[in-house]
């Protein structure tokens, strides 16, 4: 989240006029690193289109949504102008909060600042302040309000006198974590003030923690008194609160609060009047009452010709007017809190209706139903009853997503998740925090323990999570929920579910993935509070089946017993599906909740090429399964031993067999499993490693350590950086889109940073010298994209010496594919991407939890794209190769072979098993199996053909 911090401001600017004003915000902005000059020009245009003042002297200018390109790194900048500067819209500015930011953080900032705008003087102490720190504070500083909810009101108190009330006011004060014994002792001192009406309040500000404002109601009648105020005083925190009783006084209407339930008593309370007309209504958007649902709200408010107040249900919150967008704003309702509208008169019934159906409509977001999100919360003391589930019938195949290739058989162990059981509230606030203090330590050491015994790839998603636990706004989120009166388990779940909830509704498939992490994070926090261990899985081998099994369950997994991995949710993308790949252990995920209900040891098949499993399967399908198996298994053996022979077919014809790579540091591992050649590396994920762009002497070494890996004949094959999309780059924000796949990503978005793309070429170009570099482009669409990367590494490659070097495109595109004659001619090699290719000629997400796995590449459309790629290549003597993952599928092998592709270019563990399939097959007959394929009218039909000829 976008703070305010003292090292952002600048005191004592002075400006002619906005204009002159508005520049210096600019320019603080492009000093600080945050910004390039078109941003600048951004800040004018957005007010243009509407002043950004806020109130009491504060403008907060900020770019436009096309702008955000200009952004280098979120941020913000204060500046003071001690004369102040009238703004264009005729108001007079003290200080300027400019904004960088990439989405919409900007309205953090406003959100923090709704505060700021109803104290008075504060325009003025901003322009006085001399020091940045006083900036800050004044800004800050959100004003506390005396608590005041369902826990601080006792009704039904068994009393028979003032004293005994007085005593359960203040004893429940106390329970509460608001004060401490000195408070009640200073209370029972006391004489109570009549506040007339019956009612009396006792005061006091010693031994208090929290301000608060008690309650205590007679069972049964007391002589002159209906109830008693205790009041935790601190500082002017209550005032609110005592004006708002006053009023209720003023109105005569005191004994009554008495007599109300405490629902109305709370209404009354929060200035709501008894005849006002209120509807209840939960909060269902992602992100709560951010500025863009506040803002449609405020409109339907507006609309209704009448004041509409809201206010939160809990806490003791002000009912505020909901045609204030600060105001709505500044309630901070959150996804599942309840909000009240309340308004009266003539016409207040249809109004709050008015209200809570726009609400409910997810005012222009879309909205879920609370409880039917991806949720894999904790179950609480009280559950909610779930439909029965059924399991996947036996010896039935069941389809699903393949997320890590090989074939088990095994009995099954269904992870259900552990059951917490906890107090969702408590009084004793330091206690709480202690307690989960020490569990998230107790989780930090865990987690070490889990990096230093596992390394690679799982030690990389674990120390993520170590960062994830250390998260200075997790940990304040759950203290904010244990002050107001949660449990450490309460409260960190809060936390967990809240930032959830919120990575889950991210646009980008990948971000959203997070959060399985952030779960898995707050249930090993949440073991460790409630003392609940994770269920032992059994000591014989089995196949994990889990809901959505967290990296840190992965990581746990014994890799000895574990044959396969099978989940009810996720994609093939989540880290869970990363990690089963790094550990070579088969999965299928995202089979669905009835998986769930399997019954443990059962037995299964699982097939992650697939992306298949069989429940109980009948003693003849699990037979010739058993059988696959042993053959797969020899057959691994044997392509192994034969690792370092060229593939060459039956009659004589070679096909080169390269390595897919993400990182450098893997090519040496790539050659000693058989690699050819590293047919595609993936540079965006060298630049992911790197919590900034890597400059050229990073990258020199980087690419160096390939070559040096590859030696003076293979070649490297890199792709330059394809970010956007499903791959996302920190620091290299894309601007949300709606269609990210078919927006700002691959050589589209490199050419709006020709720097850095200059710089890629330039590194890859110096760390080659005289070994041989192919370069290649992704996500070109036409040749007109082609030559405009093309200028740009003849510029770099006039000036830097490399002897051996290629220049093609990746053909992911239909549209590439379709006018691949046009770019033969100026490209020197194809590299076909199939994962894309395929995605965007079948139009289906290739991470699509339920239809990629219809996003099959041997579908004919496909592969009479790639025939014409081929076709159009070869007559301009180019050489194609294909490194999407169709290049791996042994089906598919064949088929791309007679189609004539060149080179396959795969990940490391499969080389040597595409090798020796290619050796076990003959040129002339792929040639005739690939026109059988094109002439089918399905990937079905495709595959049950090939299927039918082994
Ligand atoms: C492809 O699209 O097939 C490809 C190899 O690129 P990536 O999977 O990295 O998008
Ligand atoms: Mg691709």
């Amino acid at each position: 989240m976008l703070t305010l911090q003292s090292d952002a401001v600048l005191l004592d600017h002075h400006a002619s006029d906005w204009r002159d004003a508005l520049n210096q915000a600019g320019q603080a902005l492009m000093e600080g690193g945050l910004a390039r000059e078109g941003y600048r020009d951004a800040l004018f245009e957005r007010e243009q289109q509407a002043s950004t003042w806020l109130g009491n002297g504060i403008v907060i200018p900020h770019g436009t949504q096309k702008s955000r390109e200009h952004v280098l790194a979120t941020g913000v900048r204060l500046l003071q102008f001690p004369q102040g500067v009238e703004w264009h819209d005729g108001n007079r500015v003290h200080l300027i909060i400019t904004i960088a930011a990439q989405s919409d953080e900007h309205l953090d900032i406003l959100r923090q600042l709704t505060h700021v705008l109803d104290r008075e003087g504060v325009s003025e102490k901003l322009a006085r302040a001399d020091d940045a720190e006083e900036v800050v504070r004044l800004l800050s500083k959100a004003p506390v309000t005396a608590r005041l909810d369902g826990d601080t009101i006792v009704q039904g108190v068994p009393a028979r006198s003032a004293l005994e009330l007085t005593a359960a006011a203040a004893a429940r004060l106390e329970q509460l974590g608001c004060v401490d014994r000195r408070f009640v002792a200073d209370i029972l001192a006391q004489q109570a003030i009549s506040l007339g009406q019956q009612l009396w309040l006792v005061r006091s500000a010693t031994g208090v923690t929290q301000p608060a404002l008690g309650l205590a109601l007679p069972q049964a009648h007391v002589d002159g008194v209906a109830g008693i105020f205790c009041l935790a005083e601190s500082g002017n925190a209550h005032d609110v609160l005592l004006d708002r009783l006053v009023k209720v006084l003023e109105e005569g209407k005191g004994e009554e609060l008495a007599r109300l339930g405490r629902d109305a008593l709370l209404a009354r309370l929060s200035g709501e009047s008894a005849s006002a007309e209120t509807v209840r209504v939960r909060v269902r958007n992602a992100h709560g009452l951010h500025a863009r649902p506040a803002k449609q709200l405020v409109q339907v408010a507006r609309a209704q010709g009448m004041p509409v107040r809201v206010r939160l249900a809990e806490g003791g919150n002000e009912a505020v007017s909901a045609a204030s967008l600060t105001k709505v704003i500044g309630l901070g309702a959150r996804r599942g809190q309840m909000l009240i509208f309340s308004a009266e008169g003539a016409g207040a019934r249809e109004a709050v209706e008015a209200m809570a159906e726009a609400l409910r409509g997810g005012l222009g977001e879309e909205v879920t139903p609370l409880g039917e999100t991806s949720d894999a919360r904790p179950s609480r003391n009280r559950q909610t009853p779930r439909e029965p589930v059924v399991a996947p019938a036996a010896d039935t195949p069941l389809t699903a997503v393949p997320a890590s290739p090989g074939m088990a058989i095994a009995p099954v162990f269904v992870m259900r998740p552990p059951e917490f059981h906890y107090e969702e509230t408590a009084s004793d606030r330091e206690v709480q925090k202690t307690r989960l203090g020490e569990a998230i330590k107790e989780a930090e050491q865990q987690l070490e323990e889990m990096i230093r015994a596992a390394g690679g790839e799982v030690a990389e998603i674990l120390s993520m999570h170590e960062e994830m636990l250390g998260d200075p706004e997790l940990r304040e989120a759950a203290y904010e929920a244990i002050n107001e009166g949660k449990s450490a388990e309460g409260g960190w779940w809060r936390a967990i579910d809240v930032a959830a909830r919120a990575q889950e509704a991210l646009a980008d498939r990948l971000l959203a993935e997070r959060a399985a992490d952030l779960r898995d994070v707050g249930r090993r926090v949440l073991g460790n509070l409630c003392g609940v261990k994770m269920p032992d899985p059994p000591t014989h081998p089995y196949i994990l089946v889990t809901d959505d099994v967290g990296p840190s369950d992965v990581a746990r997994l014994d890799t000895s017993r574990v044959r396969g991995i099978l989940t009810a949710r996720g994609g093939a993308t989540s880290h869970s599906a990363i990690l089963a790949r790094a550990l070579g252990i088969p999965a299928v995920v995202g089979a669905g909740e009835a998986i769930m209900a399997l019954e443990n040891g059962i037995d299964m098949i699982l097939d992650g090429e697939r992306g298949r499993v069989i429940p109980a399967p009948d003693p003849e399908r699990r037979a010739r399964t058993e059988l696959s198996i042993r053959e797969r298994e020899i057959r691994e053996r044997e392509a192994f031993e034969v690792r370092f022979e060229p593939a060459v077919t039956l009659d004589g014809h070679r096909v080169e067999v390269a390595a897919n790579l993400g990182n450098t540091a893997h090519a040496a591992d790539a050659v000693e499993r058989g690699a050819e050649a590293v047919g595609l590396l993936r540079t965006e994920f060298v630049f992911m490693a790197h919590p900034q762009a890597p400059d050229l002497d990073t990258q020199i070494v980087e690419y160096r350590q390939a070559f040096d890996a590859l030696g003076p004949d293979r070649a490297l094959v890199a792709r330059t950086l394809d970010v956007g999309g499903d791959k996302p780059l920190d620091y290299w924000p894309v601007p949300a889109e709606d269609n990210p796949f078919l927006g700002l990503r691959g050589i589209r978005l490199a050419l709006t940073r020709p720097d850095v793309l200059e710089t890629q070429i330039r590194a890859l170009l110096m760390a080659a010298g005289d070994r041989p570099l192919r370069v290649m482009f992704p996500m070109v669409k036409d040749v007109e994209e082609f030559h405009a990367g093309k200028a740009i590494f003849d510029r770099v490659q006039a000036e830097v010496k490399a002897s051996d070097v290629q220049l093609g495109v990746m053909i992911e595109i239909p549209s590439c594919a379709l006018l691949a004659p046009s770019l033969a001619e100026h490209v020197d090699f194809f590299s076909i991407g199939t994962n894309d290719l395929t995605q965007y000629t079948l139009a289906i997400d290739r991470g699509h939890s339920r239809l990629s796995a219809q996003a099959d590449g041997l579908h004919p459309a496909v592969l009479r794209l790639i025939q014409m790629t081929v076709e159009a290549a070869h007559a301009k003597g180019r050489w194609v190769g294909v490194c999407g993952e169709l290049g791996s599928d042994p089906q598919a092998i064949g088929v791309l072979m007679g189609l004539g592709v060149d080179e396959l270019s795969v990940s490391s563990r499969q080389i040597p098993l595409v090798k020796q399939r290619i050796r076990s097959l003959n040129l002339e007959d792929s040639r005739a199996l690939a026109l059988r394929a094109l002439a089918c009218p399905t990937a079905v039909e495709v595959r049950a053909m090939l299927e039918s000829l082994t």
